[in-house]
């Protein structure tokens, strides 16, 4: 069925959220994929959900994707026998390699390469940011720290030490282990944390393929520092404003974010804004302002999509915050000032056929009622283009191979369904006005616009602009 938003929702699985029922509330609600995220739960809890999800995409008859998203060389540190401790300001801290329980006075952080490059003096900040330790001694084993700002600090959260280079690869070895495990399960998108180089992007390239799309998650300087080369590289990319708001002052965070977005629309690359949209919905049933407005303002910037964390994987309402943000969405693209703005962002088409065809395609729009773009597209990319034009009637993505119609999920503005493209023309075009018709994007009398590439089957020859109008055998 026709969406009712082009911007897409990212929801998190997780332990709040994972069981067949709410999984089916939450792709009915307006989920359009689930993250799974690596960083927390075993092998078997992230199969099961993909069996899982899988079970309802089947049921409901329709593509759903499936983002996994690997740790990366974040720190973390260990677990506590409790769950979580309160550290107190002013208290003595300590990290070190010992992987026992850890209580009020010390806990493991498993990263000796880390102990080994800090130095008295220097800052660490644990749970994206709301804690700070400084360092008063250290040895090759341990840190022994004093706590500046104390707080609740659970298992494994995440440690930051800003300004200090780290001397670690893009991927670890559970990254690895992580990713072969996630590829047999068909996972269709593979997000990769804190990446800092090209090379960290090209280094999963090479063990991904063409088997599902790359993810960059943007949350380090360097990573901002190489921002085109790197967007380049990627398939799509993350604003993880968790981790940037701690690498970076958080006020630097929204001139970041809407400069990714910029450079990603300019590329045609799908953009996800993530971390904290509805934070406050982990505990109550409605968000704040700030976060609605929030919420808003990544929609008129022209974002792909917008992500749920710990809203939907650990929080007390993670239905009501997807439909909450499903709202959000669809009121502001209603808003007329959302396409004012959208159209002000929309980059020049490049220089090749498949641009020109998806240019000509927003103009005829402009120009006569049409109802749908239906892009014939192998691996996307024809629906990716059409998307990057931000048109303003929804684009109805047909093809062969399930695993791009599930891509296609991130994109704004995309709806995929499955066909293969017929032979000749004339069966290409009934095929796509019957789709069209059933998918209730048109009735007989209207028009809808198709782009095919001939011969067909042809990867990356987009060439065919065809205006067709449905008539009653299309029913
Ligand atoms: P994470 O990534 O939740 O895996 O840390 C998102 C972010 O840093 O914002
Ligand atoms: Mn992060």
């Amino acid at each position: 069925m026709r969406p009712a938003r082009n911007a897409k929702i990212v929801a998190t699985l997780g332990p709040a959220s994972d069981d067949v029922d709410t999984i089916h509330a939450l792709v009915n609600a307006g989920a359009d994929v689930f993250r799974l995220n690596f960083s927390h739960g075993t092998a078997d809890d992230h199969r099961e959900r993909v069996e899982r999800i899988r079970a309802v995409e089947r049921d409901l008859d329709h593509p759903i994707g499936i983002l996994l998203d690997l740790q990366g060389p974040k720190l973390r540190i260990g677990t506590f026998g409790t769950g979580s401790v309160e550290l107190e300001s002013g208290t003595d801290f300590r990290l070190d390699l010992d992987e026992a329980q850890g209580d009020e006075r010390r806990v493991c952080l498993p990263h000796p390469e880390i102990l080994h490059v800090l130095e008295p003096g220097a800052s660490l900040l644990l749970n994206d940011g709301r804690i700070r330790l400084e360092v008063v001694e250290c040895g090759d084993d341990h840190a022994n720290c004093k706590v500046v700002i104390g707080g609740e600090l659970s298992d494994r959260k995440g440690v930051n030490v800003p300004g200090v280079t780290l001397p670690i690869s893009a991927m670890t070895d559970k990254d690895k282990s992580d990713l072969a495990f996630g590829l047999e399960l068909s996972v269709d998108w593979v997000a990769l944390s804190f990446v800092q180089r090209a090379e960290d992007v090209e280094e999963l390239r090479s063990r991904v393929g063409e088997r599902a799309g790359i993810m960059t998650k943007l949350e380090k300087p360097a990573a901002i520092a190489h921002l085109d080369e790197i967007v380049a590289l990627s398939d799509a990319v993350m604003v993880a404003r968790g981790d940037l708001g701690v690498e970076m002052r958080p006020e630097e965070v929204p001139s970041v974010q809407k400069r990714i977005v910029r450079v990603c629309r300019r590329a045609g690359k799908p953009v996800v804004v993530a971390t904290q949209m509805l934070e406050s919905m982990i505990t109550a049933p409605t968000p704040t302002r700030a976060e609605t407005t929030d919420v808003a303002t990544a929609i008129y910037d022209g974002v792909d999509a917008v992500m749920l964390s710990g809203e939907t994987a650990i929080g007390e309402f993670p239905v009501e915050a997807v439909s909450i943000m499903h709202r959000i969405i669809f009121e502001t693209e209603r808003d007329p000032y959302y396409r004012e703005t959208i159209d002000a962002l929309t980059p020049q088409p490049d220089a090749i056929s498949g641009d020109a065809i998806c240019a000509a395609m927003s103009r005829v729009v402009e120009i006569m009622p049409i109802k749908v773009a239906i892009t014939y597209t192998d691996s996307g990319s024809t629906s990716l283009r059409a998307a990057r034009e931000r048109p303003r009637i929804p684009i109805l993505c047909l093809t062969p191979y399930q695993a791009t119609a599930r891509r296609m999920q991130l994109v704004w503005g995309v709806h995929a369904e499955i066909a293969v493209a017929a032979d000749d023309v004339d069966t290409v075009v009934a095929n796509a006005c019957r789709i069209a018709a059933r998918e209730a994007y048109a009735v007989p009398g209207e028009h809808v616009i198709i782009t095919a590439g001939m011969p067909f089957r042809v990867p990356g020859n987009t060439n065919l602009l065809r205006i067709a109008r449905l008539r009653e055998e299309h029913l």
